[in-house]
């Protein structure tokens, strides 16, 4: 890592109880580039007023802004048209639109069998849930093994013609599997059903191709990707986004209301009611350049590298256990020591300046998979260093010492 890239990110320069912060929470979120902080700081400054159909010059200016970024989130993503790009507020977003427009439109029925996997965020089980709730579908899931990978043995018979959709992501946040979604995707495509991918961890550290993934839905969240919260993308084929009926209704999702009936607008509009998070859509875009500009492989090359000696450093730590040991991994190291609480663990390391996430990562049946409450997880991102991944090592045997 090179330390033009680390001085990009001002928050990173500060002492937590007086020694350097070492930030490895990037899998819950990461820190913003001085690329990103200017954008938005100038939006506010010298563009900011609402879209779209406003006649003075700074409503023309946002507007063209705001399209801008939609233009190069949908070049960055290679996405087939421009229309398909649907800004929401993240991948949490993104899920519920697909999850509650299926379950609105009807295509969804009793005999249906939605299927997802155990490696799923609760935003990626949840929604999927509710939708069998309300229209009597099957949830159905793939399971998990030893290493934290899909295991596929059975796939041929979960996934079949009852399967509607498949719902997984692409790399796990718990575990940093990537897994071979190309597979099922292809088997889904098989039997007719539509898949949506969720690329929360995925987007983070390796390019997307929508158009080689050959998903039917693709959503993420921008502040995983170095942009603001609040901001998140959809993409959908426009042929499913054109069946499936508006979600939430207001302003810019309409043609024309009467009291008596309301016309809806085209694509994306249809699907983006109410003022957008304009600042977000367009430090989104100056995000994504950011990274395309670093290049997606430097940035994979340089957090594979620190989660080796990671994971190096780690294993000889007398009753670790590491949770997640696929040969594809993004990023991600969760792990647990035997007789130590993960809580007390993040927060002793917390006191030595080192912050890690503890818990179930919002990934509970994968935690009751492997029969326990949570994990110690750190994740890496670009601007972390060699040093860091010392201070992590150091802060768990510090931490373990004390406890025992
Ligand atoms: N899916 C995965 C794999 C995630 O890692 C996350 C965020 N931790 C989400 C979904 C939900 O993302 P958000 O909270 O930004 O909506």
């Amino acid at each position: 890592m090179n330390l033009e890239i680390r001085q990009q990110f001002p928050v990173l320069d500060q002492q937590i109880n007086g020694r350097p912060l070492v930030y490895l929470d990037n899998a819950a979120t990461v820190q913003k580039p001085l690329a990103v902080l200017e954008t938005s700081r100038r939006y506010y400054s010298e563009i900011n007023a609402n879209i779209h159909r406003g006649v003075h010059y700074l409503s023309r200016k946002a507007t063209d802004a705001h399209e801008a970024a939609r233009t190069t989130i949908a070049k960055y993503l290679n996405a087939p048209h421009e229309h398909e790009i649907i800004f929401t507020s993240g991948t949490t977003d993104g899920i519920n639109l697909v999850a509650d427009t299926l379950a609105l439109s009807g295509k969804i029925t009793s005999d249906d069998h939605i299927l997802i996997s155990g490696l799923e965020h609760h935003s990626n089980i949840v929604p999927w849930q509710m939708l069998c709730q309300r229209t009597g579908a099957t949830l159905d899931v793939i399971p998990v093994t030893d290493s934290g990978e899909w295991d596929l043995t059975n796939i041929d018979a979960l996934l079949t013609s009852k399967t509607k959709l498949v719902a997984v992501n692409q790399v796990s946040n718990a575990l940093g599997t990537i897994n071979p979604i190309e597979t099922v995707i292809k088997k889904a495509k098989a039997h007719g059903a539509w898949t949506l991918i969720d690329g929360a961890q995925s987007t983070p550290h390796m390019a997307i191709d929508l158009q080689a993934i050959d998903c039917d839905f693709f959503v993420f969240s921008g502040h995983k990707t170095y942009a603001p919260t609040g901001i998140g993308i959809l993409w959908g084929r426009s042929e499913l986004l054109e069946m499936l009926p508006p979600w939430r209704g207001g302003g810019e999702m309409i043609k024309e209301v009467t009291f008596e009936k309301t016309t809806y607008n085209d694509l994306p509009f249809k699907y983006e009611a109410g003022t957008p998070n304009i600042e977000g859509g367009i430090a989104l875009a100056a995000a994504l350049t950011w990274m395309q500009d670093l290049g997606l492989d430097t940035i994979a090359a340089h957090e594979n590298h620190l989660l080796k000696l990671a994971t190096e450093g780690l294993s000889d730590i007398e009753d670790i256990i590491l949770y997640g040991t696929a040969p594809h991994k993004a990023s991600v190291l969760s792990f647990g020591i035997k007789g130590v609480h993960h809580y007390d663990l993040g927060t002793l390391m917390d006191q030595m300046g080192v912050g890690v996430r503890t818990g179930h990562h919002c990934c509970q049946p994968l935690m009751q998979r492997f029969g326990i409450t949570g994990t110690t997880r750190a994740s890496f991102a670009i601007y972390n260093t060699e040093q860091e991944v010392d201070a992590l090592i150091t802060a768990v045997k510090k931490a373990t010492m004390m406890l025992r």
